[in-house]
Parts: structure tokens; sequence; C-alpha cells
């Protein structure tokens, strides 16, 4: 029998992290669900594609493969076999993404994929959607959150450790805009499912994170 894990929360939370971890100790496949809607995003921006044309934004990524990579501890995105890993993680694509992934023909298409991607394999799988609509019968759902400023700083944080510059007042902004969007749109909006576990990581640190989901999973 497969497992499947769903991790969902708003953005900046703390998902990829623990889910890498989580599937990392447990073996199982991890699938970045943002990752796709961020692949998306940056082909389109590069097309040239209207971010308003639903047809054309299904049609183009019915027409081409995203595929995630596990490569040891670092995950890869490609499109059609180009590495897109650092270019799918920018503020151009961070300022676009919810406005791509609000298309509700975008979005049928993306479930399809990761419903297949999942298939007769267990995986820990991260978004906005997971235990609502990707995986509704997954067998445990984890809704990770955590306060704007704590969010905010940790991806601050994150930024100036890799050395690019950043600035908090514009993440926080950035984060609220996509969350604000990712609850407000029509389809499959950001939701704790109702079967799904709250954790608020705000004063927790990843190992605590991860230690609270593997004792979730062995219940
Ligand atoms: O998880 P990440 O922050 O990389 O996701 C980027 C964006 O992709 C989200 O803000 C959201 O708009 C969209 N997304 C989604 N459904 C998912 C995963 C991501 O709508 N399952």
């Amino acid at each position: 029998k497969t497992i499947k894990i769903a991790i969902d929360g708003p953005a900046g939370a703390g998902k990829s992290t623990v889910a890498k971890l989580v599937a990392r100790e447990l073996g199982y496949l991890y699938i970045d669900t943002g990752a796709m809607y961020r692949a998306l995003t940056y082909m389109a921006l590069k097309e040239g594609i209207d971010l308003n044309d639903e047809q054309e934004l299904n049609k183009y990524l019915m027409n081409h493969s995203i595929q995630l990579i596990n490569d040891g501890v670092i995950q890869k995105v490609e499109i059609d076999g180009e590495d897109v890993t650092d270019l799918i993680r920018t503020p151009e694509v961070n300022k676009n993404v919810s406005l791509v992934a609000s298309h509700p023909e975008v979005r049928k298409t993306m479930v399809k994929i990761q419903q297949d991607l999942s298939k007769d394999q267990s995986v820990v799988m991260d978004g906005r959607d997971i235990g609502t609509y990707v995986l509704p019968n997954a067998e445990l759902k984890i809704y990770l959150t955590a306060s704007i400023n704590e969010r905010a700083k940790r991806r601050y944080e994150e930024l100036i450790k890799k050395g690019f510059q950043a600035n908090l007042e514009e993440i926080i902004e950035d984060i609220s805009l996509r969350d604000k969007r990712d609850k407000e749109r029509a389809t499959a909006p950001l939701k704790q499912a109702d079967d799904a576990i709250l954790i608020d990581t705000s004063s927790l640190s990843i190992e605590e994170v991860v230690e609270k989901i593997m004792k979730l999973v062995h219940e």
C-alpha cells in the first residue's frame, strides 16, 4: 500500500524544507507543486504569453513537460530538459505566479499531472490545494502556518545567506499579496482541509516540526 502525505499552507511557512526532510526520512518521493506553477510562470514570461490568457497558458502546459528531479538534497526543476531551478525563484516569478495559478484550466491540468506523478508511489507533496483537491484521500494532511512576520523574516534570512540582496518590507508585501490571491481565488483556494492537522511553526525549529510530523506518521 502506498502512503500519501499532504502539506499545505501559506507562503514561507517552511513547507518545502519540512516536506523534503520528511520525505527523505521516510524514503518517499517529494513533490514540490509550487515549483511546477513557478516553472510555468517563468516559461510564460520568457515566451511572452499573456498571463491573463488562460487558454494559452494551459496549451503551453499541456504541450511541454515539467520535470522534478530529486538529486540528493537538491531538487532540480526542468522544462523540456532545460534546467530552470534557480530561474523560478526570482522576484518576477514571485510576483506573477499566483495570477498564473488562479486560472481554473491551468489548475485542472496541474492537478492531473500531480496525481499522475504520485500514482502507485508513496509521496510527500506540498502546495496549497494538496489536502483539499490533489490528494483528498491522503493518509496524513498537515497545514503548516506561521505569523507573517516570522515567515518574512525566514525568507529574508534565507536570501541574505545565499548572498542576495533582500528587503524585509518588500518580502512582507510579496508574501501578503500572494497569500491574499491564493486564499481569494475562485478555484481551489488556499484553505485548511477539514481533516488536516494544524501546525503553527512560528516558535518551532525545522527539526521540531519534522519531529512532530514523524510522530503523526507513526501514530
Ligand atoms: O510553494 P510556492 O510558494 O513555491 O508556490 C508558489 C505559488 O504557486 C503560490 O503562491 C500559489 O499561487 C501557487 N501554488 C498553487 N497551488 C499549489 C502550489 C502552489 O496555487 N498546489
